[in-house]
């Protein structure tokens, strides 16, 4: 087999994998074992959810269909600490490998891969014969070369140490509401820990 036809069975078999996670194919699925397998490359990450499941940490910029995938390939999660959600609405994310420490300090170089805006018209010149935009752009995604869908970047990501995974670094106990605050979550109102939400920032109200 050649190393283009492995590809391409690699790609299959994500593609299967995210497809069950997430409930349907989509461009979106498609998209993001792409950007996922690119970036990983990128980042010089070989076996994210093998040999170097503990050097990887994922900044995605968006909570969409892509999302599902990119978690799906990497293996990465909220849970796990290693999937990180920031509210940029864009369709990019960063690849960052943990083994890639700056000495003396909190940042690790990784890869920014977004997806090109012109991908999404790019996508309308292949398989004219497919008339329903969304199959056709999802079979387009499939077989589009990197650079015409990604533009990238290497980057340093500053990750400090109560982002990383392992055990809580620190709980303490909101003055306001007794609730417990982990991993310097907390702020200081007159110099006492308070949580996020006492502190002003709840995006709830409470009822009753
Ligand atoms: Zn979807
Ligand atoms: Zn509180």
């Amino acid at each position: 087999m050649t190393e283009e036809e492995q590809d391409k069975l690699n790609f299959e078999r994500l593609l299967d994998e995210s497809v069950r996670i997430h409930g349907h194919l989509c461009p979106g699925q498609v998209l993001g074992v792409r950007m996922s397998m690119f970036g990983l490359v990128k980042a010089g990450i070989a076996d994210p959810k093998g040999r170097d499941r503990k050097n990887i940490m994922v900044y995605v910029e968006i909570d969409r269909c892509a999302t599902d995938a990119i978690q799906s390939v990497t293996g990465c999660s909220l849970g796990k600490r290693t999937l990180k959600f920031v509210d940029y609405g864009k369709m990019a994310a960063t690849f960052v490998n943990l083994g890639k420490k700056e000495a003396g300090t909190n940042r690790f170089r990784g890869t920014r891969v977004l997806a090109k805006e012109e991908s999404r018209d790019a996508a309308m010149d292949y398989f004219p014969e497919i008339r329903e935009k969304y199959r056709r752009q999802t079979e387009a995604y499939k077989v589009m070369p990197d650079e015409e869908l990604f533009a990238w970047r290497d980057v340093l990501v500053e990750i400090p140490p109560e982002d990383m995974p392992g055990r809580p670094l620190q709980r303490i106990e909101c003055e306001r509401c007794g609730e417990y605050v982990q991993d310097r979550r907390e702020v200081r109102k007159d110099g006492r820990p308070v949580c996020r939400a006492c502190a002003g920032a709840a995006y709830y109200e409470e009822l009753g």
